[in-house]
């Protein structure tokens, strides 16, 4: 099968509106071709001409396909040296992204000089707002991502809401527009191939940026596969661009105890994945419950005014939570509750909410066949059983406080179990 190819330099256009355009074409196949283009806001912001972000976007894309990859203009070496190791760590999570060959001639070192500007991704929630008040003298710009499904209405008063943070963080922003998913989500899914797609962001700011921050949501003790993940983006730097995950550290309700009511966060905070009309967040879905949960835990959920309706405890209590990390904060927030005697109330939610979980999906994981890199996948092997057992034991050791959660205390243990054999 022919290599899917990029052999033409972006063109990099100025619309006249104040903003700046660059967009190249990823050959895909004889008659197909993608059209990727990025929108920035501001028209005076230097972007790279190189193919890095570009080799970025498409690799997990050919991986999915199967294809080799084909660039003919230079990328960061660098970059190309760590390519394995990225594939590998898809490869090990699922299957179906295959290996693939990437060729491509490699620029010069230009050595790091470490003298561009310090960014840090913001989408407005509580990972993001952490990281950047953790680092609030070092982070120098802000880069948010627009997100192309919300209606206009609905997209005007988020970004207006990431414009007056960022503001009132002092920091400046930059906005970025793309028709990237299209191309993305036709091949992968978005819960891998985004961290790639936000690091081609970074990767266009190189001649401005040196080093960028990425907030994860998981803990060292949660940890499992996903497209933002501490094994996986420091790989996607370059000589010249250091990328550094960050947040690991603390749980979703520490975090939001450590920024200490901070008042910019509470009046600005968007976590959730659906875009409805006239609100930051639905309340409903599974992000804005357990973000909610930890708000009410830390006791700042009434001055949290960005949820379009209260938490309803039933609503909680019967909805399904099919992530381990969803489970893993609500037991957090459940343990933390308990030590604190604060709020039976959402205690007993919690309890009973987590009793009713069923058995989460079968994931595709430890699949990959490569014996060279058996330390990689005993790595990321490690993380994901770690994580059950660490969950299961968690569970159990609350058992003798709550009979109520004892079946998925049981059912975690099984699971664990039948992974190891
Ligand atoms: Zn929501």
């Amino acid at each position: 099968m022919s290599p899917i190819t990029i052999s033409s330099c972006p063109t990099i256009s100025k619309n006249g509106t104040g903003e700046i355009k660059i967009c190249n074409t990823i050959q895909w196949s004889k008659d197909q071709t993608w059209q990727l283009e990025f929108c920035f806001d501001g028209d005076l912001l230097p972007l790279s001409e190189e193919l890095d972000p570009w080799l970025v976007l498409a690799l997990l894309p050919a991986m999915c396909a199967g294809r080799d990859l084909e660039l003919t203009h230079p990328v960061s070496s660098r970059l190309l040296q760590n390519l394995p190791a990225i594939q590998s760590i898809f490869n090990t999570w699922d299957a179906t992204y295959k290996k693939i060959k990437v060729s491509a001639p490699t620029r010069p070192d230009p050595g790091f000089n470490g003298k561009g500007k310090t960014a840090c991704f913001f989408s407005g929630g509580v990972d993001s707002f952490y990281t950047i008040l953790k680092y609030r003298d070092k982070i120098d710009v802000l880069i948010h991502l627009d997100n192309p499904w919300a209606r206009e209405e609905g997209r005007a008063r988020m970004l207006g809401k990431i414009k007056e943070a960022a503001e009132r963080l002092g920091k400046p922003l930059i906005i970025i527009k793309s028709n990237f998913r299209d191309f993305l989500d036709t091949y992968t899914e978005w819960e891998y191939s985004h961290g790639a797609a936000i690091m081609a962001l970074a990767l266009f700011l190189t001649p401005y940026i040196s080093k960028i921050y990425l907030a994860g949501d998981y803990t060292y003790a949660s940890l499992e596969p996903n497209g933002v993940h501490p094994l996986l983006d420091p790989l996607w730097g370059t000589e010249t661009l250091e990328v550094i995950h960050d947040g690991l550290e603390a749980t979703r309700l520490q975090k939001i105890e450590l920024m200490e009511g901070n008042n910019i966060m509470l009046s600005s905070l968007r976590v959730c994945w659906e875009n409805i009309e006239n609100e930051l967040n639905c309340g409903r879905c599974r992000k804005c419950l357990y973000t909610m949960v930890s708000l009410r835990a830390a006791g700042l959920l009434n001055h949290c005014p960005t949820f379009a309706v209260p938490l309803d405890l039933e609503y909680l209590v019967n909805f399904d939570f099919l992530t381990v990390a969803a489970r893993w904060c609500l037991l957090e927030n459940l343990e933390a509750l308990e030590n604190r005697g604060t709020d039976p109330e959402l205690e007993e939610a919690l309890r009973r909410s987590l009793a009713r979980q069923k058995p989460l999906p079968q994931q595709k994981l430890l699949t990959g066949t490569d014996p060279e890199l058996s330390e990689l996948r005993q790595k990321v092997t490690f993380y994901d059983q770690t994580l059950r057992f660490q969950l299961a034991d968690k569970v159990n050791r609350l058992l003798s406080k709550n009979r109520a959660i004892h079946r998925v205390g049981e059912t975690l243990a099984h699971r664990a179990w039948k992974w190891l054999k």
